[in-house]
């Protein structure tokens, strides 16, 4: 991997996400050799994920190079590559471009789409974990608009024109609002030999609410607002199945659809080779101590979403969010620190700052620990906080100057099939 052993401890971190990233500004000028090891070269926002979808912010505006990241800090390395697997009695990573020894090693892999062991819907439903996948989305959606304007088939029409989103929480309704707001200023003006009304924009939720983290307000507010924006909710439904044409249901609804976008739920992206008892199963996540240690392990660290730090107050682990993810990064820096110099660590304590949802223009729900609100003002409130959360100052006056330029005009100029999509179940029709 041509990176030299000098005397200064190796700090090996696997993942460049909202906790790896944080981890490692807080690591700069320590005494310490830091290599991050991510499959990607760039940081992905994902909570702008789905305006990338939906043509409303182009790729390279929420992603971030992580060479950007380490840049003129002495010591501090990165290398892209796929780790596949970790020897902890080697003290070793194995990764696609070669292993490489740590000292301590942190894991910080996110998470991945979690399809329940479904293969069918695996297969032949959307996802919205990474800007390829994204791209793929926004692909996907203006070809089924194209298609459909010269399909003279009536049920294959209606198809072509059917989304739905699996999945009520924060994904699902703000992907659902981002849809509706292209239905409504935006594809009757590109496709006016189309008639629009037949697009239908479908949100299925398990549960009985929208938003179910959430106030019960934020959760009525969303759903007025989805409504207001033309959005059928189905709630207490759960998608069972789909073939690429029909999604079945586990009631006597069914969808013909051949766009189905799974925001259902996510599971940890643990890397193979430690012991199986470290592993919460059902989450596919690492179990750690209040220090983020890994259970069994002294060099071994987890933070963010593959982390499951189970508390009283979180029995299953902490939310899987930006906010733990990035708490967790700057906590760790500090008790890493302290391990290297023989001093006691310091449990990790998250501070929840709130959680919030957008709902299309103007609209957004936001719960605050002693303050919940919507409408209008939550919008400011939504935008403000991703804009400053975004890493990079062109990311943030890029999308600064897209969101301006995109509520005058009421507007989404990047609706661009740059990389046509062939979808999988296409040869179906
Ligand atoms: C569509 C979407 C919308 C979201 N919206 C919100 C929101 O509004 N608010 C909020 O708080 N949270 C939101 N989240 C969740 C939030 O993005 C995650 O909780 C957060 O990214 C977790 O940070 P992390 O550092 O643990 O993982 P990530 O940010 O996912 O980073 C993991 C990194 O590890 C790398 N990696 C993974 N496996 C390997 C491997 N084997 N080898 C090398 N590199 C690897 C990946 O390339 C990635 O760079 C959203 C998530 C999605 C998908």
């Amino acid at each position: 991997m041509n990176i030299p052993r000098t005397s200064f401890p190796r700090v090996v971190v696997i993942g460049g996400g909202f906790a790896g990233i944080s981890l490692i500004k807080s690591l700069k000028n320590c005494e310490l050799q830091v290599v991050l090891i991510d499959k990607n070269n760039y940081h992905t926002f994902q909570p702008l994920l789905y305006q990338v979808a939906t043509g409303g912010l182009e790729p390279d505006s929420i992603a971030f190079p992580l060479r950007k990241v380490i840049k003129d800090i002495p010591n501090f390395y990165f290398r892209l590559a796929d780790v596949l697997k970790i020897d902890s009695l080697k003290c070793e990573v194995e990764t696609t471009i070669g292993n490489l020894k740590y000292d301590y090693l942190v894991i910080a892999t996110g998470s991945n789409t979690n399809f329940f062991g479904n293969k069918n819907i695996e297969k032949f439903s959307m996802s919205m974990k990474d800007v390829p996948q994204s791209l793929n989305l926004r692909s996907l959606i203006l070809e089924n608009f194209e298609d459909a304007l010269l399909t003279s088939n009536f049920e294959e029409r209606n198809s072509l024109m059917n989304f739905v989103i699996v999945g009520g929480g924060p994904t699902g309704v703000e992907l659902a609002g981002a849809l509706a707001e292209m239905k409504k200023a935006i594809l009757p003006k590109d496709y006016p030999d189309l008639d629009i009304r037949q697009m239908q924009i479908n949100i299925v939720q398990g549960g009985d609410r929208l938003l179910k983290t959430m106030s019960l307000k934020a959760s009525e507010k969303s759903e007025d607002f989805l409504i207001d924006l033309g959005v059928n909710i189905w709630k207490n439904v759960h998608v069972l199945d789909y073939d690429g044409k029909i999604v079945k249901t586990s009631t006597d609804l069914t969808f013909n659809a051949s766009t189905v976008i799974w925001a259902a739920g996510v599971n940890g992206a643990k890397v193979d080779g430690l012991e199986s008892d470290c592993i919460v199963e059902r989450a596919d996540r690492f179990k750690v101590n209040e220090y983020n240690l890994v259970k069994g392990y002294e060099n071994i660290f987890a933070i963010g979403d593959v982390a499951c730090m189970e508390l009283l107050i979180f029995p299953l682990g902490h939310p899987m969010m930006a906010q733990p993810a990035i708490q967790q990064g700057k906590h760790l820096a500090t008790n890493i620190i302290a391990k290297i110099t023989n001093n006691p660590m310091k449990p990790f304590k998250y501070k929840d700052k709130g959680s919030m949802a957008t709902i299309g223009r103007n609209k957004a729900v936001v719960d605050l620990k002693n303050w919940k609100f919507q409408g209008v003002f939550a919008w400011f409130v939504w935008m403000f906080v991703h804009l400053f959360s975004l890493i990079g100052f062109r990311n943030k006056a890029v999308v600064f100057f897209n969101w301006v330029y995109n509520y005058i005009r009421f507007d989404r100029e990047t609706r661009l099939i740059i990389r046509p999509y062939k979808h999988k179940n296409k040869e179906s029709f």
